[in-house]
């Protein structure tokens, strides 16, 4: 039997998952993201868990396939990261480190993109011809998986959705990335509850917004809806350039459910090119998971 192991590298933890080249997942853990230090130990700690679950399964690295990792930040040649400014890192040459450490292949990616082929490969979007999965949370993310391969453009900036410059200047706002228009700057979590404070004065988190709009409740009715306007219409923007057979939403958002999708498909459906309608708004279906399944899964594409 022939294994990958997916590393899914976030700002405060970090997910480990031996999986089967079929999919199965046979071992997981989960360790803190140490970023003290400018994050020289992040690196170090994951091959050191990596080699425990090998362990722990009784697996040789023989066995092992190959390494796959979805870092935080841009990535270009499937081995460097530009940067991750959520770590500390400057340009980290992660895949040199794993193969030096460990002996084994490995390859990484941007871990919006990767989640967006896990979902290609095990969750929603499986057996599409082609995906966008936009994440939804304390920021947007991005991925374009077409003919099952990541499109990760020239710089490594493929499905940066969340900082598509489409909605209006609004004074006092700027995006973490220091512009003023992008999708995320609206469209996320905190930014709805930004809206919602700006319509009515009071301070409500977004997931009780979303309870209040269910509820009926007219201003948080008209903020939700704003939202799902925006992402309706980024939709239908990115349709126009990718014309992806499916969108997949994910992220801390979308555990609204389809009272988030629903809107944002009717959304898409107004404002979409009416020789590409047709293409699907749907939920997302690994959860946390996306990141271990498509790390795992830019191992075996490349060494299965
Ligand atoms: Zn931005």
């Amino acid at each position: 039997m022939k294994y990958a192991v997916g590393v899914d590298l976030g700002g405060t933890g970090i997910k480990i998952a031996l999986f089967t080249a079929e999919g199965e997942i046979v071992k997981s853990s989960e360790i803190k993201t140490r970023v003290e230090d400018g994050g020289k130990h992040i690196l170090p700690d994951i091959a050191n868990e990596i080699r425990s679950l090998l362990a722990e399964a009784g697996l040789s690295s023989e066995q092992i396939l190959g390494v796959g990792v979805g870092v935080p930040g841009p990535v270009v040649d499937g081995r460097t990261v530009l940067s991750c400014v959520n770590l500390g890192w400057g340009e980290t040459d992660v895949a040199s480190y794993i193969e030096g450490e460990l002996g084994l292949n490995c390859k990484i990616g941007n871990d919006a993109n990767v989640a967006a082929l896990g979902e290609a490969w095990k969750g929603a979007s499986r057996d599409t011809h082609s995906s966008v999965m936009i994440t939804i949370g304390t920021g947007i993310g991005g991925g374009v998986i077409i003919g099952g391969e990541i499109v990760t453009g020239f710089l490594g900036g493929g499905g940066e959705i969340g900082h598509a410059p489409i909605h209006p200047e609004v004074e006092g706002r700027v995006c973490g990335c220091g512009k003023v228009n992008c999708l995320e700057l609206f469209a996320s979590a905190p930014n709805v509850a930004a809206n919602y404070l700006a319509v009515t004065g009071k301070e409500m988190s977004c997931e009780e917004i979303f309870n209040a709009a269910k509820a009926g409740e007219e201003a948080a009715s008209k903020v939700v809806d704003d939202m799902q306007q925006l992402l309706g219409k980024a939709c239908a923007f990115i349709g126009c350039v990718v014309n992806p057979e499916v969108f997949v939403i994910g992220g801390g958002v979308s555990q609204a459910g389809t009272f988030l999708t629903g809107k944002i498909q009717e959304y898409y459906d107004h404002y979409i090119f009416p020789s590409i309608k047709g293409a699907r708004i749907i939920l997302a279906e690994l959860g946390n998971d996306a990141g271990v399944y498509g790390a795992a899964k830019l191992a075996l594409d490349e060494w299965s």
